[in-house]
């Protein structure tokens, strides 16, 4: 299995997990002449994507999610609060999922868990093939520990470090934003990310990749600093970002 970024952020994200022949798209908060500029980067075409996976309607993951699925007849699985956000448009191939499950496609194996966002249904997932698990967790503005147990014992994570607390309150939103962004519903600050790497096992991680990364409210530097005092993940730290991504990371 391996996973790479075609961008990640407020102004979009997409996330592709290869198993052998199933190609999984995970979002596309990109237009679909985005999308296709950014696979062409990784020598891909739409029409390459075996399925697209939707975490929730918030237009950063959706806005080239109906075009995609109408023009290619790519098939789709998102949960129903998800599926009933009018703002995806018809999509025509959906299957609705729900958190608990454990969905197959192809030679891929997906844990669905549910995370507090201010969606109408949110999700993350977990991928699962040849026996190792990669976790994908963005879009929450905190962790419960039931959920942090399922990202425990994972081989690559792929994490929402969205914001150092004082640039925000420091920054230019609305005071009703920064709430938002700060809230239990909202985003994942730097030190509630480190936080989650304190709590679970990393013994197997070979990849943690940050991403979600505000480019108003936090900063690099501010990124690893927050991870300075975890020796175990610090060494395998990458940051995901809204143009480039990140090019293919293998999980052996
Ligand atoms: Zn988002
Ligand atoms: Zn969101």
């Amino acid at each position: 299995m391996q996973f790479a970024s075609l961008g990640s952020g407020s102004e979009g994200n997409a996330t592709l997990i290869q198993s052998g022949k199933t190609l999984l798209l995970l979002d596309c908060g990109f237009s679909l002449k985005g999308l296709s500029e950014r696979l062409k980067r990784l020598a891909l075409t739409p029409a390459d994507i075996t399925a697209v996976l939707v975490t929730h309607e918030h237009a950063d993951h959706i806005r080239g999610v109906g075009p995609l699925t109408r023009k290619y007849g790519t098939a789709a699985y998102m949960s129903a609060g998800t599926a009933s956000a009018k703002t995806l448009g018809k999509i025509p191939h959906t299957t609705v999922i729900a958190a608990g499950e454990i969905l197959k496609i192809g030679s891929v194996d997906i844990e669905v868990h549910s995370v507090p966002h201010d969606a109408r249904e949110p999700t993350q997932f977990i991928f699962n093939a040849c026996g190792r698990r990669l976790g994908v967790l963005t879009d929450l503005g905190s962790i419960p520990d039931e959920l942090a147990q399922r990202y425990s014992d994972l081989d690559a994570l792929l994490l929402e470090a969205n914001h150092d607390p004082e640039m925000l309150a420091r920054g230019s939103y609305p005071a009703s934003l920064k709430q938002r962004v700060g809230g239990y519903w909202g985003h994942l600050s730097n030190q509630q990310s480190a936080q989650l790497i304190e709590q679970i096992n990393v013994g197997r991680l070979q990849h943690l990749v940050l991403a979600h990364i505000s480019q108003k409210n936090n900063s690099q530097a501010h990124v690893m600093a927050a991870f300075a005092g975890l020796p175990a993940a610090y060494h395998l730290l990458q940051l995901a970002d809204q143009n480039t991504g990140f090019d293919w990371l293998p999980i052996t």
